[in-house]
């Protein structure tokens, strides 16, 4: 029998990590519905109980005991927020490393940071921590905020953030809902209403699971669990609670669980069908100088606002090659370009892109056309580059 499900895991290594406080967790699990009466108060309990057993280490969380540092969860928050845990870890570490506090962050000049998240992508979400960070050193004397609202006055931290913030970092009883707690929860209590609508149902339903706590407690003072309740039940979305073939047999609330009880949990949550954008259809032209490459920077607003980009034509539906082809930097000594066979495909959350490469050679002496610049084609790595350019820039050059 293969020992890995589709997604990678090691099902038996999971399965054995899992069952030495399966049986234990059982009779927890029974102890305190005893305890506390009805099922409805013994969810929050059951599931700490679990997390306290289960936790995932993750480089940003603080071992049980320590208290979260707010700039860690800020960090790791905003890099989570597109992207999975195991590509976010490495960039976690070495954003720390440079800059240990938000104070260091905001001192940082915005090309650093932009340099430092390439490969990340999401772009608007480096400048958006660049500008979160100047806005704490000026405006809260570098230390973040403890509310919610005052969280989410700041750039870059929307109600999920705030609230992930208050409760991991500062104890507040709020609970951020992510993909994976709507999971969780829209399966524990089978809602039938649809992704995006029945946002507001679950996030009233997630809060039922808040573990006990004073509304202001911070922790430290009267301890407030509301944190590692919103982190358990991340957890349990991300190793029990699967898309497919959700672990129920370890799940500490299987016993409660209305989709477990209908065995469908897989259709949860239910979700309206998708509208994806319109193909939008370009040009890149990746021009050589010797061992120097014709870049530019994008301007600081839209879509990888301030990255470093190929010269390029406009990304639209209706492009047409010949209108595209048009849009080629004037430069000295180019009379034809060459058009690389195949095209360079990149999704955005917003729509999928082709871009269709052309190539030239200029001269040791040629002069780069306003706004563009030479760069080493050694030092690229150092550049802000979206990957969606190191894409057409790897197809340029290639032979
Ligand atoms: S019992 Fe299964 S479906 Fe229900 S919450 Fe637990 S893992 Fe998810």
């Amino acid at each position: 029998m293969d020992a890995r499900d589709k997604r990678g895991h090691d099902v038996e290594r999971l399965a054995l990590r899992h069952y030495s406080g399966f049986m234990n967790s059982r009779a927890i699990a029974k102890a305190k519905r005893r305890e506390v009466g009805s099922e409805e108060a013994a969810r929050p309990v059951l599931l700490l109980a679990w997390y306290d057993r289960h936790r995932r280490r993750l480089p940003w969380r603080p071992l049980p005991g320590e208290r979260a540092d707010p700039y860690a969860v800020w960090l790791s928050e905003i890099m989570l927020q597109q992207t999975g845990v195991k590509t976010v870890g490495p960039y976690f570490l070495k954003f720390l490393a440079r800059w240990p506090d938000v104070d260091a962050l905001g001192r940082a000049s915005l090309d650093d940071v932009l340099r430092m998240w390439a490969g990340l992508g999401y772009y608007s979400r480096a400048r958006n921590l660049h500008a979160c960070a100047v806005a704490v050193r000026r405006d809260h004397g570098g230390a973040f905020p403890d509310t919610e609202e005052a969280l989410r006055a700041l750039p870059g931290i929307g109600p999920y953030t705030a609230s992930a913030i208050a409760a991991i970092a500062f104890g507040r009883r709020t609970m951020p809902v992510d993909g994976n707690i709507e999971r969780v929860v829209s399966r524990l209590f089978a809602v039938e209403e649809p992704l995006p609508q029945a946002k507001p149902l679950i996030q009233t339903l997630a809060a039922t699971l808040l573990g006990a706590g004073d509304a202001k407690s911070r922790a430290g003072d009267e301890e407030s669990r509301a944190g590692d309740s919103a982190q358990a039940l991340m957890d349990l979305g991300s190793s029990i609670c699967t898309p497919k073939k959700p672990a129920c047999a370890l799940c500490p609330l299987n016993d409660d669980c209305a989709a477990r009880r209908r065995g469908d949990q897989e259709t949860f949550p239910h979700k309206a069908p998708k509208k994806s954008g319109a193909l939008r259809r370009g040009a890149a032209f990746v021009v050589t100088r010797g061992d120097q490459l014709l870049v530019r920077t994008r301007s600081e607003k839209g879509l990888l606002g301030g990255m470093t980009e190929v010269p390029g034509s406009d990304w639209l539906a209706e492009q047409q090659d010949k209108a595209a082809l048009a849009q080629a930097p004037a430069l000295k000594g180019v009379a034809r370009w060459h058009r690389k066979a195949g095209i360079v495909t990149h999704v955005f959350t917003h729509f999928p892109l082709e871009l269709v490469v052309y190539t030239a050679k200029v001269a040791a002496r040629a002069a780069a056309p306003k706004g563009m610049r030479w760069v080493p084609i050694a030092t690229l790595k150092d550049e802000a580059l979206p990957n969606v350019m190191r894409k057409a820039i790897a197809h340029g050059l290639g032979e």
